[in-house]
């Protein structure tokens, strides 16, 4: 059985009241809850990992991840954090390659693997992202660039640490826009992406790799999306600055 994943992408929001409002406010809706075959992470901004990891102790499927790490393990990298920082403070996961830092700090496929070697060597998860842009879409080839930046990025790991990554396909054009994928269009990516690791590390290990669908997904759509045989799951940005939107959309398997 493949885990189901529902991650909150804070992006750079909340103010420390804030985060530990919501972060409260979550925990409190689904300590009890039935649906604890879900594994909930939270990634907020690095400031806040302290507060929210002594807020989420105790609610053994509420995890917290970063947003990013750095390539490097240490040293005179100012302003950088390490993936070994991340877990020191009680992380478990990290986003990588969040298509938000391939475009405004130039992420290359060549430096996403190293962030990602950082978090595996440190017993980080990684969450790869990966997905294509409009005008790939329109041009009908999005298959073919998703699979590509997995090749690039994550096809020079062994099969034992492919199995800790979690991959999530955010099409950019969905992202933030109130423009989600269709279910449709969300499982033909996702089997694609599952087909095209099996195709290099075999079918018992693809279908071992939760794939999870990031892209405007909201309380009314989720339902729809996670019901899809390869999507495991959501990345979510918007919806998950607010309490009830988020829990509702783990709640939605
Ligand atoms: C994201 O940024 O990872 C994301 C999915 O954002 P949103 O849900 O706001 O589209």
């Amino acid at each position: 059985m493949r885990k189901k994943i529902v991650a909150g992408n804070w992006k750079m929001n909340c103010l420390q009241e804030e985060g530990q409002k919501l972060t409260s406010e979550i925990v409190n809706m689904i300590k009890d809850e039935p649906t604890a075959d879900v594994t909930v992470v939270l990634n907020p901004p690095y400031v806040h990992l302290h507060a929210v990891n002594k807020l989420i102790a105790g609610v053994d499927r509420v995890h917290l991840g970063g947003q990013n790490c750095s390539d490097q393990a240490s040293g005179a990298f100012t302003g950088e954090v390490s993936a070994g920082m991340l877990a020191s403070f009680g992380a478990s996961y990290v986003i990588i390659g969040h298509s938000e830092r391939r475009q405004y700090f130039n992420e290359t496929n060549e430096l996403l693997t190293a962030k990602t070697r950082q978090a595996l060597d440190n017993g980080l998860q990684p969450i790869f992202c990966c997905g294509e842009p409009l005008e790939i879409r329109e041009a009908g080839t999005h298959e073919t660039y998703v699979k590509d930046q997995l090749t690039a990025s994550l096809f020079n790991f062994t099969e034992e640490e492919l199995k800790k990554i979690v991959i999530a396909y955010e099409p950019i054009w969905a992202i933030g826009t109130g423009k989600t994928a269709s279910s449709e269009q969300a499982q033909d990516m996702h089997a694609a992406i599952r087909s095209h690791l099996a195709g290099k590390y075999g079918d018992a290990t693809a279908n071992e790799i939760s794939i999870l669908y990031g892209g405007s997904c909201k309380p009314d759509n989720a339902k729809e999306i996670f019901s899809k045989p390869d999507v495991d799951g959501g990345l979510i940005g918007g919806a998950s600055l607010k309490s009830r939107d988020f829990v509702a959309i783990v709640q939605s398997f």
